[in-house]
């Protein structure tokens, strides 16, 4: 019935907990497709490559930056991110819904190429908290949690542009990988495959003549 798939972009600042919000939405809609980002920075315990990241080294992320094949790129906190450009559009083509995890100028520059995409602010339900997720997950430096904390603070001026907000209630302990707000996300991920502009008038006509 439908044409291309959607665009889902959730950003907003490190800690916010875009991560596990993503993950607990994959885990319930498995048709939703993940655009696997590249990087130069190392990878975290337990990230493998190809699922968290494609890590690169600077050197491989400057070919692949001249071959034209990411989307947007950013670099953050000293390291290159990307979005390979050919997965996102291949996939929308086969008509397959794929979501993203950008920082927020890799989202505003994704609504730049597609328009179309829908994109979610995921905000802590308290900047302080921002600091203490990133303290709990102990893989950044405190140099590194105070210069992410100052990106936070700049991210948050961009809010205006997306189409969506979300706060990030703190789950308690027991539904740390299912937080509320993976509620939230799916209920908007649902409302926009309902919205009238996606079905052609053959759909109804079809209808009308069944
Ligand atoms: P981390 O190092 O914590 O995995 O990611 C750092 C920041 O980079 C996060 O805010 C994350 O959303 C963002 N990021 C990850 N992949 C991409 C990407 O492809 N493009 C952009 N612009 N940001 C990304």
């Amino acid at each position: 019935m439908r044409g291309p798939g959607l665009l889902f972009v959730v950003s907003g600042p490190s800690g916010a907990g875009k991560d596990t919000l993503v993950d607990a939405l994959r885990s319930r809609m498995p048709r939703l497709r993940y655009s696997v980002s590249a990087t130069t920075r190392e990878p975290r315990p337990g990230e493998r490559d190809g699922e968290a990241y494609f890590f690169f080294d600077r050197e491989h992320f400057e070919s692949e930056v001249r071959a034209a094949a990411f989307l947007e790129t950013k670099e953050y906190n000293g390291h290159l991110y990307g979005t390979p450009r050919w997965f996102i559009e291949t996939t929308l083509a086969d008509g397959y819904d794929v979501i993203m995890k950008p920082e927020v100028n890799g989202a505003l520059a994704v609504k730049a190429a597609f328009p179309q995409a829908v994109l979610v602010f995921l905000l802590p339900d308290k900047f302080s908290h921002l600091r203490l997720r990133l303290a709990a997950r102990r893989t950044e430096s405190n140099d590194e949690i105070a210069e992410r904390l100052a990106i936070a603070h700049s991210e948050l001026k961009a809010i205006r542009h997306f189409d969506y907000v979300i706060i990030n209630e703190q789950a308690p302990p027991e539904f740390q990988n299912q937080p509320p707000a993976v509620d939230d996300l799916e209920a908007i991920v649902r409302a926009e495959r309902f919205r009238i502009h996606h079905y052609d008038d053959a759909t109804f006509r079809n209808v009308e003549n069944a």
